[in-house]
């Protein structure tokens, strides 16, 4: 019998009830191909890869990260809480010791939610990798994370959730946010005060395969992951860069996201996108689930697959390779640009709109960081739909200093509540949540 060299967990969840429209590529039949797939390839046969159940996340582990409005029992249906209590389950087989690496194929999907949720974005209602590293982060202790994002479109929920939290770095590879959705995620968005630096974009040219990929792998991110020294790397692992992705314009194969993964070596891969149901998903989780189980994967092709066809051009390769040298060197140099960017301000002011594409919101939202010099500081969130309603949101950092914890107490409690729709409190110290 086939052994696998790692003990991998798959926590599978495809929500067959469960889709926006019966046509939209987000739908339930997602991960049928996918399962299919693995059971004809004789995955469930290997020694040492077990297959197990999402849990469900709670209320408590949707407010350490998100403020939902008004709250998390109106806004967020059952499979996203599914989704991300199985990546939650991922994790904690992993560090309870009972899996050397995990997979949650799961959807819906979840990076593109963001702290504030009025509604759905990008098929995200709530962030299922947060969701699952503030889960952990209670239960096993602080945890420095570094997430992976190689999902096609940049993971503006998850830099929004993290830009002030330099204990979780955030890099996204994705397809440049001048030719595809969300429209963000460039290198010159560095991180909040705290953590100037530790949000690092990497925004690809439409046409990137496997080449630049492993290219950017192997020159910028390995690197950085190298200095950062994570206690866990989570691969937000959407497959939407295959070349037959309906919605994205990139050139990518399952044998790219295989090597990727192997030479990531993430502790804990969580799905994100891929719409290519049939072409893309069966073959790319395939050799995602044989790489993380440190089996040969070379076999996994795709019946239509033509590396000559896939090739990317050599100004293509000159274009990757001055961005990796451009953001390595922010990266070696975010303590200037911090001290530069900073200067004597106390705080931080952010102002912008937010759209939810699926739902048709848009929000407009003023951001405040204080600057700390014994803590990430204190922050607050002052958001607005087009709907009519206005919230206003405190957050007491997890490392927050006495006077930034009283500060939060204070603004929480001196706001005047009739002027918003609700207030809300996330005390990150205590893992206490209130609203009124
Ligand atoms: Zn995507
Ligand atoms: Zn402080």
């Amino acid at each position: 019998m086939l052994k696998s060299q790692n003990r991998l967990a798959l926590v599978f969840f495809p929500a067959f009830d469960w889709a926006i429209t019966p046509t939209h590529p987000e739908r339930e039949e997602r991960l049928l191909y996918t399962w299919d797939q693995i059971l004809e390839e004789g995955i469930l046969d290997i020694n040492g890869i077990e297959v197990y159940n999402p849990t469900i996340a709670t209320e408590k582990d949707i407010q350490r990260v998100h403020f939902c409005i008004p709250d998390v029992r109106s806004r967020v249906p059952q499979p996203h809480l599914i989704s991300a209590g199985g990546a939650i389950k991922a994790a904690e087989l992993v560090l309870k010791g009972e899996a050397d690496k995990a997979f949650a194929m799961v959807r819906p999907p979840g990076h593109h939610a963001q702290r504030v949720v009025w509604g759905d974005r990008g098929f995200c209602i709530i962030n299922i990798e947060a969701v699952m590293i503030e889960n952990i982060r209670q239960r096993f202790g602080h945890k420095r994370v570094a997430i992976v994002d190689t999902d096609c479109h940049h993971g503006d929920g998850t830099q929004d959730i993290y830009w002030n939290d330099r204990d979780t770095l955030y890099i996204s590879i994705h397809q440049d946010g001048r030719t595809l959705y969300p429209g963000t995620g460039f290198p010159d968005e560095l991180g909040g005060p705290a953590a100037i630096g530790y949000n690092i974009n990497i925004p690809l040219p439409p046409g990137t395969g496997e080449e630049g990929f492993l290219y950017v792998l192997d020159n910028l991110i390995l690197p950085i992951l190298e200095e950062y020294k994570p206690d866990l790397v989570i691969n937000s692992a959407g497959q939407d860069n295959h070349y037959t992705d309906p919605i994205t314009n990139m050139n990518f194969t399952a044998q790219g996201y295989a090597k990727l993964t192997q030479k990531l070596n993430p502790d804990i891969a969580v799905l994100e996108g891929g719409y290519s149901i049939e072409g893309a998903l069966p073959y790319v989780n395939v050799g995602i689930i044989l790489a993380l189980a440190g089996l040969n994967y070379s076999n996994v092709v795709e019946p239509d697959y033509n590396p000559e066809k896939l090739r990317q051009s050599s100004k293509t390769m000159d274009y990757i390779k001055r961005l990796c040298d451009k953001i390595y060197n922010i990266w070696r140099n975010r303590e200037v640009i911090r001290d530069e960017m900073i200067k004597d301000q106390k705080y931080i002011l952010r102002k912008r709109n937010v759209y939810y594409d699926t739902d048709g919101i848009l929000e407009k939202q003023t951001q405040i960081f204080k600057i700390c010099p014994d803590c990430s500081g204190v922050s607050t969130i002052e958001s607005e739909s087009d709907w009519g309603a206005k919230i206003f949101a405190v957050t007491i950092p997890r490392d927050a200093c006495e006077k930034c914890f009283n500060e939060g107490y204070r603004l929480f409690e001196e706001i005047e509540k009739e002027k918003y729709y609700r207030v809300y409190l996330q005390d990150k110290v205590n893992d206490f949540f209130s609203s009124k």
